[in-house]
């Protein structure tokens, strides 16, 4: 097995996995968008709120924050030593106050620990009237997207590597122009694979080819093309890394269940 950065483009990694199998690029993908733990508000308690916003409303999007994950300095509940009763190393305290009239911002929360803060400091969470008051604490805690989508750490697919094969086309432009991705280039008379790897196996190409068959395109089962968009909360490397580590976890848990 191997893996080659394709691109990195900000919050967004596509990297090539060689000489695997599908079981094994799938149970990645799943730990990754289903079992790497991030943070985000569990519970809020309102002591104030006579803004238009319900508190239920309000604690729905305060749940759906994306806020900074440090998983150095931060442990599930479920595996903390406080055993769930909740503690600095399993809980961070947000709170806000804030009276009318303004727009209350996610930059304006208040965060226990310096170093976690809201990732989009301009998102609105409500709108308060002169007289309007809004006053609460929330607690954020470790979570998985196996939980509630509000801790899923990204999105994360694949697609098996292409090949593309072309021979004697004789509506060469239309199959360029049939490719979403831009695949092909015209050169001489035929379509030419420029750009393999950008490939989504739409099809495309197969279906504009004049006569049937004369572009084939098939994807491989034990080479990759897998890509991770981060929410931002952690970098789609800590992701990646972390999956490994919690796939490792499972494996030793395995060996020991086998071994009794
Ligand atoms: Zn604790």
């Amino acid at each position: 097995m191997d893996i080659k950065p394709i691109t990195k483009q900000g919050n967004k990694l596509t990297f090539l996995l060689k000489d695997s199998n599908p079981a094994f690029a799938n149970t990645l993908r799943r730990i990754m968008i289903s079992e790497v733990p991030t943070m985000a508000i569990k519970r809020v308690t309102f002591v104030k709120n006579n803004s238009a916003l319900f508190d239920e409303v309000l604690a729905h999007r305060l749940g759906m924050l994306p806020i900074i994950t440090d998983l150095s300095s931060y442990v599930q509940s479920d595996k903390c030593s406080c055993k769930g009763a909740g503690c600095a190393k399993c809980q961070l305290i947000i709170t806000l106050k804030a009276e009318g009239p303004l727009t209350v911002y996610a930059s304006d929360l208040k965060f226990q620990d310096p170093k976690i803060k809201a990732i989009y400091a301009k998102m609105p969470l409500v709108k308060l009237l002169k007289g309007q008051e809004l006053e609460f604490e929330a607690v954020a805690t470790l979570g998985t997207g196996k939980e509630h989508a509000k801790f899923s750490s990204c999105l994360a697919h694949y697609r098996g590597y292409p090949k593309i094969n072309v021979d004697k086309v004789k509506n060469p432009e239309e199959v360029v122009k049939s490719c979403p991705t831009n695949v092909f280039e015209l050169k001489g008379k035929q379509p030419v694979v420029v750009n393999l790897e950008a490939c989504i196996l739409c099809m495309g190409c197969v279906d504009a080819a004049d006569p049937k068959g004369s572009v084939t395109v098939e994807s491989s089962e034990k080479d990759f093309i897998f890509t991770i968009e981060s929410w931002e909360k952690l970098s789609p490397e800590e992701i990646l890394s972390k999956a490994l580590d919690i796939l490792d976890e499972k494996l030793d848990e395995f060996i020991l269940q086998v071994s009794k």
